[in-house]
Parts: C-alpha cells; sequence; structure tokens
C-alpha cells in the first residue's frame, strides 16, 4: 500500500516537473547526486508551507549564485511535539509552483525513509547554545536540526547556504557546526521578514484563527515596545523585560523573553549593535517565534 502511494506520489512530482518545465524536481538522492553540478548552487532548506520570506531567500541565492536548490523537507526528527508535526502545514504543489517562480533551478524533496537509518551516528548541539531558549523549550529540537541540515549539505553540496535570522538561535547553531565540522559551505545570515502589521511571517501563522492572529500580534508589539524603550536611554534588562512581560500577557503563554548579546551570551545592560532580543510564545495552540536586533 505504502509502495503504491509512493510510486503515485512519485509520478505525480515528475508530472509536475514537466509542468513547471526548466526547473526540475528530485525526489531521490541518487538523482540529486547524479546531478553532478559544477556551477556555484546557492541552497535555501525548507520545511515548505513557503511564504514570502521563504521566497526572499530563493530570490536572494538566485541572484548571487549561477544555480539554487531549494529542499522541501518536513523533518521529523526535529519536532519534540507529535500534534506539531500532524499539523503542520503541507501544501506541496503550491510550493513547487512558488519555487518555480522564485526562479530555483532545483526543488529536491526526499521521503523520510531516504533520509535516516537505524540507529545513526548523531551530532549533538553544543551545551551552552543548544540548552538555552529553544534548546530548553523543545528538548531534542537541534539535535534534529543538524542531523538533517549535515545531511542535506552532504547531498546538496552547496557553495552558499541561506538561513533566515527568523531562526536567530537555529542561524547561530547552524553556523557553529559549520565551523566546527570544517565544512566548505558560506553561511548566509537573511534579515526576518514581518508582514505590515509587524507579524513575522512563518509557516505556522496559516494556524492561527482571525482572532489569534490579532494575539499573535503581541510578539512583535513586544520587540518595537522594547526598541522604543532603548531609543528613550532605557538599557536595564530587568525593565525591558518587564514591559514586554505585561504586553506579553495576551498570549496564551509565554514560554520565554530574553535580552542577550547577539552571540547568545549574557549582558550585564543593553549594548545597541550587539543585543538580541528574543521572544516564544504560544497563541492557542500555535507556538510562534520572534527576534529583533539591537
Ligand atoms: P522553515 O521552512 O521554517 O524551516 O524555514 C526555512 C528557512 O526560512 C529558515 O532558514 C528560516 O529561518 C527562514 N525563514 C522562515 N521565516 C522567515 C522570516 N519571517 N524571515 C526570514 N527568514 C525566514
Amino acid at each position: 500500500m505504502k509502495d503504491c502511494f509512493n510510486s503515485l506520489v512519485s509520478t505525480h512530482l515528475k508530472l509536475l516537473s514537466e509542468y513547471v518545465n526548466k526547473m526540475k524536481i528530485i525526489d531521490t538522492i541518487e538523482a540529486f547526486r547524479a546531478l553532478n553540478i559544477n556551477a556555484s548552487l546557492g541552497f535555501v532548506p525548507t520545511m515548505g508551507a513557503l511564504h514570502s520570506a521563504h521566497l526572499t531567500l530563493i530570490k536572494r541565492s538566485v541572484e548571487e549564485n549561477e544555480l539554487t536548490a531549494v529542499s522541501i523537507f518536513v523533518n521529523p526528527t526535529q519536532f519534540n511535539d507529535p500534534r506539531d508535526l500532524d499539523v503542520y502545514p503541507k501544501p506541496l504543489e503550491e510550493d513547487i509552483r512558488k519555487c518555480k517562480n522564485a526562479g530555483a533551478d532545483y526543488v529536491f524533496i526526499p521521503e523520510i525513509e531516504m533520509m535516516y537509518f537505524y540507529d545513526e551516528v548523531l551530532v549533538e548541539t553544543p551545551k551552552g547554545l543548544g540548552d538555552i531558549l529553544e534548546g530548553a523549550c523543545r528538548p531534542g529540537h537541534f539535535n534534529g536540526v543538524l542531523r538533517v541540515v549535515l545531511k542535506l549539505l552532504n547531498i546538496v553540496k552547496p557553495k552558499k547556504l541561506y538561513l533566515g535570522q527568523k531562526d536567530a538561535q537555529q542561524l547561530a547553531i547552524i553556523s557553529k557546526m559549520v565551523k566546527d565540522f570544517f565544512i566548505d559551505v558560506e553561511v548566509v545570515p537573511c534579515e526576518l521578514i514581518r508582514e505590515e502589521s509587524g507579524l513575522a511571517m512563518s509557516s505556522r501563522n496559516v494556524l492561527l484563527s482571525s482572532d489569534e492572529r490579532l494575539k499573535a500580534l503581541l510578539l512583535s508589539k513586544a520587540l518595537f515596545s522594547a526598541r522604543s524603550l532603548v531609543g528613550a536611554g532605557e538599557d536595564n534588562l530587568d525593565a525591558i523585560k518587564k514591559n514586554m512581560v505585561n504586553i506579553l500577557s495576551g498570549t496564551s503563554k509565554i514560554e520565554y523573553v530574553e535580552i542577550l548579546a547577539r552571540d547568545f551570551s549574557t549582558i550585564e545592560k543593553v549594548e545597541i549593535g550587539n543585543t538580541i532580543i528574543l521572544v516564544a510564545a504560544m497563541v492557542g495552540k500555535t507556538r510562534l517565534i520572534d527576534n529583533i536586533l539591537l
């Protein structure tokens, strides 16, 4: 039954590949390797449910490289909450069209069974950076992220890796893995993209009801309010956090509000040019994160 389903998906993808003509849809590791790409390749790993922020990353890669590959893989090993994985949106056909329109050359859509083996060698997040914030709230999450990104880098072999500042801690941890493991790729950090309302773009935003969307705005509101306070001369971390917590009390649950140096070490007070403020909160059943650099 499962084989039958996989072969149907594969045929479907190939038909779509013809439909979108030039852009190639690759659904096996062997097929990606067989491309034998010699040109400079930019790579944008995603979990699909693509929105304008993803497309900004893809377009940037298209501008800066001869060829661009996007991966769409809802990576099960980085979901610590099975419900989160279940409800994660998966609009594959729409995503493929968006990649094509953004100018991607290859979309890599592997299946879970191809990517993982029984009893694997694992990479582990470093204690300091891996155990705080997202690492503390989502045990195992970053180990899953590193595991899949290392695999994807070894398959795709890009020159440049495009990652968003929206997932600031993920960006820092992947950059550290690239450095620590001497991986031959340049990490390109891409700025956080917001909707006009201020809401940080996220694949999870489609899960919000209209009422929840309004509550979700409290995350950016709290961050912008912190920026205004700092602009007015406030540099005391507790005072800024207290103000943010007040604003965020309208969400369902605050998971963290933290003010750190941009390398995620602690600071005594706000240092303009070297500060990041991060928040995570639940809005209904949806978990949202956001951050701002000061
Ligand atoms: P995801 O599909 O959520 O795994 O995201 C794929 C890439 O897009 C990651 O590098 C994210 O950090 C990046 N990304 C997602 N949302 C945004 C955003 N609002 N602004 C900038 N980058 C983003």
